[in-house]
């Protein structure tokens, strides 16, 4: 699969004469809000994993705490499981129109 990072955008009259993604353009804004929604899941994920082991290590006076994080985690995952399936149907099944460049 070629780079989904890059576009072949022209300054000409067909902007997009040269995309290769068609179905998923970075000058998308539906792809944006998409690949934003992941970054910022997998950026709580990321902090999420390290206070968990920092509560872990270090203990906390508040059992809840461990919990409320286990569980936060837990539902970062799906979320992001369903989020990047999502994103797989789009690129390469391309059954899932409105990502492609506008
Ligand atoms: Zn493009």
């Amino acid at each position: 699969m070629n780079d989904i990072n890059t576009c072949f955008y022209s300054p000409g009259t067909y902007k997009h004469a040269t995309c290769t993604h068609t179905h998923y353009c970075i000058f998308n804004n539906n792809r944006i809000l998409l690949e934003n929604s992941i970054h910022e899941l997998e950026t709580e994920l990321h902090q999420r994993i390290t206070d968990l082991k920092f509560i872990k290590n270090e203990g906390t006076p508040n059992c809840a705490d461990y919990e409320a994080t286990r569980e936060r985690i837990t539902i970062l995952n799906k979320d992001l499981e369903n989020l990047r399936k999502s994103r797989n149907k789009i690129i390469e099944n391309k059954e899932v129109k409105g990502y492609g460049f506008q």
